[in-house]
């Protein structure tokens, strides 16, 4: 078991498993947010049951952000937050390929809320066209150009 990741995991107050830390190690670095099929899809070896298990304990710890995105699947992604608030951040959802990216340096904007009203997460989503779908557009546009021209 990678050291570094049990040491994350104690500090979750998570007691490591072989389960955990493959999770664990499958998920660290992704900077976008995947679904418990991702996972799936990533672990083949792994049954459904471990993976939800291990997303959801790994939510209820603040390891992993849980989102909704709009696209009516759950997804999750991997907490960066610097304070201790543990509040959500941007996030980037794209309707051409469906995949939602993580806008960390980018603050959620503070709404202030009516008196009696207590936040306890915020969603916010910014739908569009992610860069690399904007490219395969604009290559694809170029493509059809000479095309368009003899019509
Ligand atoms: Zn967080
Ligand atoms: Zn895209
Ligand atoms: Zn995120």
């Amino acid at each position: 078991m990678n050291a570094e990741i049990e040491e994350t995991l104690h500090q979750h107050h998570i007691r490591p498993t072989a389960v955990r830390d493959l999770i664990f190690q499958a998920i660290q670095y992704r900077s976008e947010a995947f679904s418990l099929s991702d996972v799936e899809e990533w672990l083949p070896e792994m049954d459904r049951s471990s993976i939800f298990r291990t997303l959801r304990l790994f939510t209820e710890q603040q390891i992993l952000h849980e989102i909704d995105d709009g696209s009516g699947i759950g997804k999750y992604c991997v907490c960066r937050c610097e304070n201790s608030q543990h509040l959500n951040h941007v996030h980037f959802a794209c309707t051409q390929c469906g995949k939602t990216y993580c806008l960390e340096d980018h603050t959620i904007p503070l709404v202030v809320l009516p008196d009696g009203f207590h936040m306890q997460d915020v969603e916010y989503i910014i739908k569009g066209i992610c860069p690399k779908c904007t490219k395969e557009q604009n290559a694809m546009s170029k493509h059809l150009r000479p095309f368009n021209l003899m019509m």
